[in-house]
């Protein structure tokens, strides 16, 4: 029988701190420059919604770094500049001179209307998707809104919001867990969940856990996987879980 509640309150624990941990540059890619777009709440804030949008069926840090080569080809990211350019202009700068996606035509599609919608819907500034303070809901919605968004990536977004970039909800009970590799593991490895749990289980299993908010606990989780909770050779003496997890030692 597992310490249900005390492998929690530590997951918990770890969550809050990283919570209140001031700001800092969040890395989406191996490029300075493209993250520090992505990191421009203020000045660029449709960069993040639109890498949002694009990170779908190819590897994130490919579709993190779509707004970038953007920026590049036109000189410029503005959205009154993105505006101007008509589908066929962001058809051929998704495609040319290399595919900047799996999916160019019906991803370019996406990346139009979600650009149009942000200057129509938001008057240009997409920072108002999140900035009157919402509820986490009323946020996951408004992304899922843009066509293209699904409930994984809408969720992603507002996780990242909330805790990376320290934005402020009116609550964080529609933030859920990233079931990410390493999240699955470390949770299977604690005994939270089993090994081949699906992304939907383990999501219920943190809102059981900490409904008040759930995702909380993936960073720690992530951390966890990153550090010490190896597919093979886990460091479980390093291990802050160490006492309270069934599985240590024995990986
Ligand atoms: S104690 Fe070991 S098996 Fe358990 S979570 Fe930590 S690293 Fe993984």
């Amino acid at each position: 029988m597992i310490d249900e509640q005390a492998i929690k309150s530590r997951l918990v624990e770890r969550g809050q701190q990283l919570f209140e941990a001031p700001r800092e540059l969040v890395r989406f890619t191996s490029e300075d420059e493209a993250d520090r777009l992505l990191n421009d709440l203020k000045g660029h804030p449709h960069a993040f919604v639109l890498a949002c949008v694009m990170d779908r069926q190819i590897k994130a840090e490919r579709a993190w770094l779509i707004p970038y080569r953007f920026r590049e080809k036109l000189g410029g990211f503005s959205i009154e500049l993105l505006s101007q350019q008509s589908e066929a202009d962001v058809y051929r700068l998704m495609t040319e001179p290399e595919p900047l996606h799996r999916y160019v035509e019906k991803m370019s599609g996406y990346l139009s209307k979600t650009i149009t919608r942000i200057r129509d819907v938001y008057g240009g500034n997409a920072a108002s998707i999140w900035s009157d303070s919402p509820s986490s809901a009323t946020v996951v919605y408004r992304f899922r809104e843009f066509d293209g968004v699904g409930p994984k990536i809408a969720s992603i977004a507002v996780n990242i919001l909330a805790r990376r970039f320290k934005v402020k909800f009116s609550d964080y009970f529609s933030i859920d867990i990233s079931a990410d590799v390493h999240v699955r593991r470390v949770f299977s490895r604690l005994g939270l969940a089993p090994s081949d749990a699906t992304v939907d289980q383990l999501i219920f299993r943190a809102r059981g856990l900490n409904p008040e908010f759930p995702g909380l606990m993936d960073f720690p989780a992530w951390e966890i996987g990153r550090k010490w909770c190896r597919p093979r050779n886990c460091d479980c003496t390093e291990c802050y879980m160490a006492d309270v997890c069934s599985t240590a030692e024995r990986v």
